[in-house]
């Protein structure tokens, strides 16, 4: 590792399918040199079209410079070979399949062939740090950095560290990641899918429920998300919508939904605002405090931020 306030490290992404070239242009744009490591040749070659490409698009989107496409294919190798991929590797991202066991015996082999120092970050959907690192000698080196996809373009990442995962390991990978350009999402507890996928499954298997049980056109459930929840949910969160909706109004609906829901243990922060007259934007407090601007301030700001929404989309 180089340099005092801009760090240049050597990153190596193992798993060049579906999330590993985009991870590896991610740090290769941020100035590190990268090693996207497969142990298919054919998925190698397929990888650096797809960089290629994707660079380009940043390029014609006006994202790049051409100085910028250029250095940044110039900072990813491509390579078979395990071993030489990790030789000099300071942060190294798995992207192989979600197979507890293929992942393990995986990181057996990169704790062979990596240098002691390196951070070992998993890119899983569902599995925890804990599992994986299970048995290392080097556990304090584990991380979970798990991107969204396409997640050269999408800034957010879930991370998470494991129980033994040491403080240096934990604040370099936030300063790198940040570094990238990436806005971490801290997860305190790990679950099977993390949060996204998890508020993803939950809307797909709600659609799905609706095609099956013929509600609405498949195009029409569609909108219901693109054209209504979509562009509301990309301005305001669940508990800002909660807050707008009126915390009297989604307590009486989660009750009538489900009579048993008073003593669910889950909406016991929901009973305790309702309770106590905290409904939201209305009455000043809810999840958020308004209590520095009129009710009529909040309401614009946000009604003026869905509105551009919909301008954005009409004009493409
Ligand atoms: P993928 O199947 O598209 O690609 C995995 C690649 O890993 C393959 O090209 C395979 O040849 C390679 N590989 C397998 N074993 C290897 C080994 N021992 N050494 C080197 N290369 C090896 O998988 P993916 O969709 O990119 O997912 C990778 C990981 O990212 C998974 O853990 C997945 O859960 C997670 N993830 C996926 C997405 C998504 O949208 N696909 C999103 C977020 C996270």
């Amino acid at each position: 590792m180089k340099g005092k306030d801009k760090i240049v490290c050597n990153v190596a992404v193992i798993g060049a399918g579906t999330m590993g070239p985009g991870i590896a242009q991610v740090f290769a744009q941020a100035g590190c040199p990268v090693k996207l490591i497969d142990i298919d040749k054919v998925v190698l070659k397929q990888a650096r079209e797809r960089i290629k490409s994707s660079i380009n698009a940043f390029k014609q989107a006006g994202v790049y410079g051409a100085r910028k496409a250029e250095a940044t294919l110039s900072n990813i190798s491509f390579t078979a070979n395990l071993a030489a991929g990790l030789k000099t590797a300071d942060f190294i991202v798995e992207a192989i399949g979600e197979n507890m066991e293929l992942k393990r015996t995986l990181f057996k082999q990169v704790e062979k062939f990596a240098p002691a120092g390196a951070i070992i970050a998993s890119n899983t959907s569902t599995f925890s740090i804990d599992d994986l690192a299970k048995g290392s000698k080097r556990a304090g080196k584990y991380m979970l950095t798990h991107f969204v996809n396409p997640p050269h373009v999408i800034p957010l990442i879930e991370v998470a560290r494991g129980e033994k995962t040491s403080d240096k390991t934990y604040k370099f990978t936030l300063a790198l990641l940040k570094q990238a350009g990436k806005r971490p999402l801290i997860l305190k507890k790990m679950i099977p899918g993390h949060l996204i996928n998890n508020f993803n499954f939950a809307i797909l298997s709600t659609a799905l429920g609706f095609m099956g049980q013929g509600i609405a056109s498949i195009e029409d459930i569609d909108r219901a998300l693109t054209e209504a929840l979509g562009p509301r949910y990309s301005i305001m969160g669940p508990f800002k919508t909660m807050d707008l909706l009126g915390l009297n109004i989604i307590w009486q609906s989660v009750t009538s939904f489900d009579p048993n829901a008073h003593s669910d243990p889950r909406i016991k922060e929901l009973r305790k605002l309702y309770q106590a007259g905290k409904l939201g934007m209305r009455s000043g407090a809810g999840f958020y405090d308004y209590s520095d601007k009129t009710y009529f301030d909040t309401l614009n700001y946000y009604n003026r931020r869905i509105l551009e929404t919909y301008k954005t989309a009409q004009e493409k």
